[in-house]
C-alpha cells in the first residue's frame, strides 16, 4: 500500500510539473505573438523631491496590454520574458522607447530624467555601454536626463565586466541606481564594489514605516548610510503624505509611491504631471 501511495503521488508530481512546463510555454509563444503585435507599452510613474512634491523623475516601467485581460503586471510576465529567448529583445524595446520618449519631453522644453530598469540579458551579452552611447547618438537625448536601475541579480554577474561596464556608462553622464536595496543578501557588498550614483530603498521598507520600528531603523540607517557615501537615495511605495514626512525627517530627499502617482501612460504622464509644471513655470 506504502509503495502504491509513493508511486502516485510520483504521478501526481510529475504531472504538475509537466502541467507547468507547459504554462510557462504557452505564455512564452503568448508573449512571442505580444512583442510582435506590438502589446508592450511602458508607463510612467513620478518621482519627486520629497520636501515640495516637485516632479524630479519618471520611472518607466513595462505593461502588456493583453486583448483579453487588460494590462498585464510585469510582475506576472516579466519573470517569464528574463529567462527566454525574448530578453533581450524586450530589454531592447524598452530602452529604445524610453530614450524616445524622453526625448519628446526634452524636445518639448519639459525635459524630465527617465529611469529604466535594466534586465539580466543586458548585462550578460554583447556591450551595454556601447548600446547606451548609440541610442543617446541616435535620440540626441542629454545623457544627465537618462537614469539605469539595477538589482542584485544582475550584480551576480562577471563582476569586473559589469564593473567595467558601469564606469563606462557613467563616463557617458548616465546615472546608475541600485534598486530594491535591502532585499538581497548582499547589498552592502555591492555598495562597496560598484560605483553606483544612488540607491532606492525596496518598498517593502517603506510600506509600514509608520507603523514597524524595525523597518524605520532599517530606512533610517540605509539613508545615514546613502548620505555617508555620498550616493542619491530614492524611497519607493510612499502610499500616504505622513509615511513622505516622516521619510524628509529623516533626511530622504527623493521619492516616489501612489501618493505622489501611480504608474500611468505617457500620454496621461505628459498631462498630469509635465503640462502642470509647465503651467507653474510660466506663472512665475
Ligand atoms: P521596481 O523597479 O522596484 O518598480 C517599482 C514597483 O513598485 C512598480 O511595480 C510600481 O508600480 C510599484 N509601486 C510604486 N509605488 C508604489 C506604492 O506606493 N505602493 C505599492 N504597493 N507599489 C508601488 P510594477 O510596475 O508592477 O513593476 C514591478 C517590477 O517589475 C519592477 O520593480 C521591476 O523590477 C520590474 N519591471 C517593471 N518594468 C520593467 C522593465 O521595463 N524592464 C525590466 N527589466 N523590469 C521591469
Ligand atoms: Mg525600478
Ligand atoms: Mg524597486
Ligand atoms: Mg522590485
Amino acid at each position: 500500500r506504502a509503495k502504491m501511495t509513493r508511486r502516485g503521488s510520483h504521478v501526481i508530481f510529475e504531472s504538475a510539473i509537466r502541467q507547468e512546463l507547459e504554462n510557462r510555454l504557452t505564455l512564452e509563444s503568448e508573449l512571442a505573438l505580444a512583442a510582435d503585435r506590438g502589446e508592450f507599452e511602458l508607463f510612467y510613474q513620478p518621482q519627486v523631491r520629497l520636501v515640495d512634491g516637485s516632479l524630479v523623475g519618471a520611472e518607466a516601467l513595462i505593461r502588456w496590454r493583453h486583448p483579453a485581460r487588460g494590462y498585464v503586471s510585469p510582475g506576472e510576465f516579466m519573470p517569464v520574458v528574463n529567462t527566454s529567448a525574448l530578453s533581450e529583445r524586450i530589454a531592447s524595446w524598452v530602452m529604445e522607447t524610453a530614450c524616445r520618449q524622453a526625448r519628446a519631453w526634452e524636445l518639448s522644453g519639459n525635459g524630465v530624467r527617465v529611469a529604466i530598469n535594466l534586465s539580466p540579458s543586458q548585462l550578460d551579452s554583447g556591450d551595454l555601454a556601447h548600446s547606451v552611447a548609440a541610442l543617446l547618438k541616435t535620440t540626441g537625448l542629454t545623457p544627465s536626463l537618462l537614469e539605469l536601475e539595477v538589482t542584485e541579480d544582475i550584480l551576480l554577474h562577471d563582476e569586473s565586466r559589469v564593473l567595467d561596464m558601469f564606469k563606462r556608462i557613467q563616463q557617458l553622464g548616465v546615472r546608475v541606481l541600485f534598486d530594491d536595496f535591502g532585499t538581497g543578501y548582499a547589498s552592502l557588498s555591492y555598495l562597496k564594489k560598484f560605483p553606483l550614483d544612488g540607491l532606492k530603498i525596496d518598498r517593502s521598507f517603506v510600506l509600514d514605516l509608520l507603523a514597524d520600528s524595525d523597518d524605520a531603523a532599517i530606512v533610517g540607517s540605509t539613508i545615514g548610510l546613502s548620505k555617508q557615501l555620498g550616493l542619491t537615495v530614492v524611497a519607493e511605495g510612499i502610499e500616504n503624505r505622513a509615511t513622505a514626512d516622516f521619510l524628509v525627517s529623516m533626511g530622504c530627499e527623493e521619492g516616489q509611491g501612489y501618493f505622489f502617482g501611480r504608474p500611468m501612460p505617457a500620454v496621461a504622464f505628459e498631462k498630469q504631471f509635465l503640462a502642470a509644471r509647465l503651467e507653474a513655470v510660466s506663472a512665475a
